[in-house]
């Protein structure tokens, strides 16, 4: 048995008093957020002027200034849960370490920038409880919040309520959020897990996630994209050009900016959904799955919505893949960054020199291999994975008594691309010449 964090999201229906309600835990958040950034840059700047002041940084100390002034600047405070403040203030604390870390090299990936005000509208809505009645109802359709009372959920609540009652589950903290019209709950869990050793299978695949399909394996199998999503894509361009003919500030255009977020939430919904069903069958039917490496930096760069859609498939997947594998015992072998996979002969390994995303077909120039491109390189990470797979010491993955502490340490952050809720557990490095060295790192994020 191990401890693992896990998050359970259930879809609300809440009754319009319930939505004002919930509406304005997220606006207590945001008010508490900006009044103390505010706070914090005037002290900033005032100790750049050589003023002797403190500055609030932790968590501790902007609550002890928020008490202090929450009668002038918000006397109706009590309106909403204390923990809504916290919950702002709490994502404050962490934004300023984080800037500040990263100004001291104490933090890995890219610089992170001093916190910017949240604006309305233009923030995600979000409020944590970590504290008070937080309760999953025996009935399993309702589930009870502090201050919010008890809300009516829209799907059933029975996987988390089971563990519940078994007692193999406790109830760690309960976020509220908003996704375009909709709003949601969503616990974070300490669960009992059994995590196996190995799933006694030998298969290795290899998977290459795509706009046009979903996915597609080594093994030649095609998954494609539900018919659903199909729509929902197109639709969701008929949309966008719509708000682009809208009239700036008018009412219509602000229906159609409802409707496009709307449309936006259910192709990712619709796709998570396809993306979880494949991940699931990839963990529990493979020894060993392969999957490229995300480069996250070009990721934030490219704009274009196909670019931006594929690298969030990616994300989602190593995302899914990381927890999946070491729940059911399976294998994630991630491959170099500087791999060349898409570009590379599955055939001969003879590397082309660019290969843009329009180009829909491999043709190698050596061997004449032409084959879809991106079955092409779903067959090079599945031998990437063959040779990890065949040198030994290094298949042994981040399963081991270390993983199970780092996993219980980790609080889930279930919902942010690229954060390694579970991990990649090997990096495999090829060489220009085409064979394939031992991997030089394991178990590393990125
Ligand atoms: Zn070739």
């Amino acid at each position: 048995m191990a401890t693992v964090i896990q998050a359970y999201r259930f879809a609300l229906d809440p009754t319009p008093r319930q939505r004002r309600a919930l509406a304005s835990h997220c606006g207590a958040a945001r008010y508490a957020y900006n009044g103390g950034l505010e706070l914090v840059t005037t002290r900033l700047s005032q100790r750049r002027a050589g003023e002797d002041v403190q500055v609030p940084w932790s968590l501790f100390e902007l609550q002890r200034q928020w008490n202090l002034t929450k009668q002038q600047v918000a006397p109706w405070w009590a309106e909403n849960s204390k923990e809504a403040y916290k919950s702002g203030l709490d994502g404050l604390a962490r934004a300023l370490k984080n800037w500040a870390d990263s100004r001291a090299g104490r933090r890995k990936g890219r610089r992170v920038g001093f916190p910017n005000t949240k604006r309305k509208g233009r923030c995600r809505d979000a409020c944590r409880f970590t504290t008070g009645a937080i309760k999953v109802l025996p009935d399993r359709t309702h589930v009870q919040l502090p201050r919010i009372g008890v809300l009516k959920t829209h799907e059933s609540t029975r996987k988390l309520a089971r563990r519940l009652e078994q007692g193999t589950a406790r109830i760690l903290a309960a976020t509220i959020s908003r996704t375009a019209n909709r709003w949601f709950v969503s616990f974070t869990v300490e669960v009992q897990r059994n995590l196996p050793t190995g799933n006694r299978k030998t298969t290795v695949v290899g998977v290459d996630v795509g706009i046009r399909h979903l996915a597609v394996l080594s093994t030649g199998a095609v998954i494609p994209n539900p018919h659903a999503l199909e729509r929902s894509l197109r639709k969701l361009g008929h949309v966008n050009r719509e708000l682009h003919r809208r009239r700036p500030q008018s009412r219509r255009r602000n229906l159609t900016r409802h409707r496009l977020a709307r449309v936006h939430a259910r192709a990712a919904n619709l796709r998570r959904d396809a993306l979880h069903n494949l991940t699931t069958t990839l963990a529990t039917q493979h020894g060993a799955i392969v999957v490229e490496h995300l480069n996250l930096a070009g990721m934030l760069r490219n704009r274009r919505l196909a670019r931006a859609l594929s690298d969030a498939g990616l994300a989602e997947l190593r995302r899914q893949l990381g927890y999946k594998t070491v729940w059911y015992g399976s294998r994630l072998v991630v491959a170099d960054p500087f791999y060349p996979s898409s570009k590379t002969c599955s055939g001969c390994g003879w590397v082309k020199a660019k290969l843009t995303l329009a180009e829909r077909t491999f043709t190698c120039e050596v061997c004449g291999r032409q084959l879809d491109r991106d079955l092409n390189a779903a067959h090079n990470l599945a031998k990437l994975a063959q040779h990890v797979a065949r040198s030994g010491r290094e298949t042994q993955n981040a399963r081991g008594a270390g993983c199970k502490s780092q996993l219980a340490g980790r609080v889930a952050m279930k919902r942010e691309a690229g954060s390694p809720y579970g991990h990649e557990t090997g990096t495999a490095a090829p060489a220009r010449d085409g064979c394939y060295h031992p991997p030089q790192t394991s178990g590393e994020g990125w």
